[in-house]
Parts: C-alpha cells; sequence; structure tokens
C-alpha cells in the first residue's frame, strides 16, 4: 500500500487555514449525479457548437471572490494544449476544480490536490479524463518496448500499457494507443482509490463517485466510461 501524508494536510489547512476561509466557500451541494449531468450537457452544447459560456463575467468573479468557490466537479486530466476543460465542458469561473498534469497521472501530488477537491470544497464528483493522441500515453509504449528505464514523468503509465497488452495481446499502432490511453483512465483510478483513505473513504461513504472518460481531440466529444469496473476490489485491496 502506498502511503502518503496526504490526509494530515488536509486536516492542517482545515485548522490551520483559517485566514484562507474566503478561498473555501461553503461546499457545493450539487450530487454526482447531477454534476455529471452538467459535465455531459456542457459538452453537449460544445459539440454542438451551442456553448452558452456560463459564469464567465465581473458578477461571478465577485461573488467568488467574496464567498469562496465551490466547484461541482473535479477534474484529473492531460496537460495537453488540445484539451481545455473549462471550453470542452462549456464551464465558467468557480465550477471545477482542475488538476492538469502530463498523462493525466495520479501520483502523490495530484492525489493531494483532488483530496483537497473533495474533502474541503466537497466536490461530489472526480473525473479523471484521457484524450485520444494522447503523446504521454505513446512515449510509455515506446518506452515499454525498448524496455529502457522509464522517465519519472512516465512511470505511472507503464502498468496501464502492460494491462492494455495483457488485455489484448495482438493490439498495435493504433488499437495499442487506444487501449493503454484507457487502461491509463482507470490505472489513475485505482492509484487514486488505493493511495487515498480520504478519498477511498469518501466512495465507501457515497460521498464522492470517481468516474472515467475519454475526450476526442478531434470531434470535441467526451465518451463516458464510468466508474472502474472492479472500483470494490480495487478499493479494499488496499
Ligand atoms: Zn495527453
Amino acid at each position: 500500500m502506498k502511503k502518503h501524508p496526504v490526509l494530515s494536510v488536509v486536516v492542517a489547512l482545515i485548522f490551520l487555514g483559517l485566514p484562507f476561509a474566503a478561498s473555501f466557500g461553503k461546499g457545493t451541494d450539487v450530487s454526482a449525479d447531477a454534476a455529471l449531468k452538467a459535465l455531459k450537457e456542457g459538452n453537449e452544447r460544445y459539440t454542438q457548437a451551442k456553448p452558452i459560456h456560463p459564469n464567465v463575467g465581473k458578477d461571478r468573479r465577485t461573488a467568488t471572490t467574496v464567498d469562496g468557490q465551490a466547484p461541482f466537479a473535479s477534474i484529473l486530466s492531460c496537460s495537453d494544449s488540445r484539451v481545455p476543460l473549462e471550453i470542452i465542458f462549456d464551464q465558467g469561473i468557480g465550477d471545477l476544480f482542475v488538476v492538469r498534469v502530463a498523462g493525466n497521472q495520479a501520483n502523490s501530488i495530484e492525489t493531494a490536490s483532488l483530496e483537497f477537491g473533495t474533502a474541503v470544497l466537497g466536490t461530489p464528483l472526480i473525473l479523471v479524463l484521457g484524450h485520444t493522441h494522447c503523446g504521454a500515453v505513446v512515449g510509455a509504449i515506446q518506452t515499454a518496448e525498448a524496455k529502457g528505464e522509464a522517465p519519472a514523468l512516465l512511470k505511472s503509465i507503464i502498468p496501464a500499457v502492460a494491462q492494455a497488452k495483457k488485455n489484448e495481446p495482438s493490439a498495435s499502432g493504433e488499437a495499442l494507443v487506444k487501449a493503454a490511453t484507457e487502461a491509463n483512465v482507470w490505472q489513475a483510478i485505482a492509484d487514486l482509490l488505493q493511495s487515498s483513505p480520504t478519498i477511498s473513504g469518501r466512495v465507501k461513504a457515497g460521498k464522492l463517485q470517481i468516474q472515467g472518460a475519454m475526450y476526442d481531440i478531434e470531434t470535441g466529444k467526451v465518451t463516458w466510461m464510468g466508474p472502474h469496473p472492479k472500483q470494490d476490489e480495487v478499493t479494499s485491496s488496499k
């Protein structure tokens, strides 16, 4: 079991973070299902070229400064410049708590940030979003095939490549990239559940849902993958 002192960081922030109280807000009262629906509807508007660009004006800036933030969803996605979250989900200021890192990996800092999003800001949903043509996944496949030492940036993706090859032994080229990109979404969700008692505890308590999704950088469409297919097994195996 991977352990890191994230819970204590969250607790410390709650108790010592009073000067930042205006940043925390009152938390959202949106349910995980409603949060997911809002993201789905936002992506529909985006792909149909009918965005409404909500919550982007001065009123929203003022409200979120005075009252603090209450984002309705946390999202872990890739740093890729072709995956701009507020645009592809047609959301605005204060709507999304976002963590972006190459290959949407859930290492300790990303996990700690997502713990903050759910345990302190109260987001009921964590979406792990992979995307097509992900350079980090392609790099991890090439590293795995060369059997060299994986650079630190790609280490968490290597097990997803191995899983994709196990699931689809004959896959190569684009098919392997697709399988590995999907496996990498499940890998990040499993890493979150296994390394963070805060996150797994909130999932078990019904306060948090973690779902996967895949963004097509050409069509702009998000494909919804749902929760980890072995979520209970993954959560209880830590
Ligand atoms: Zn990427």
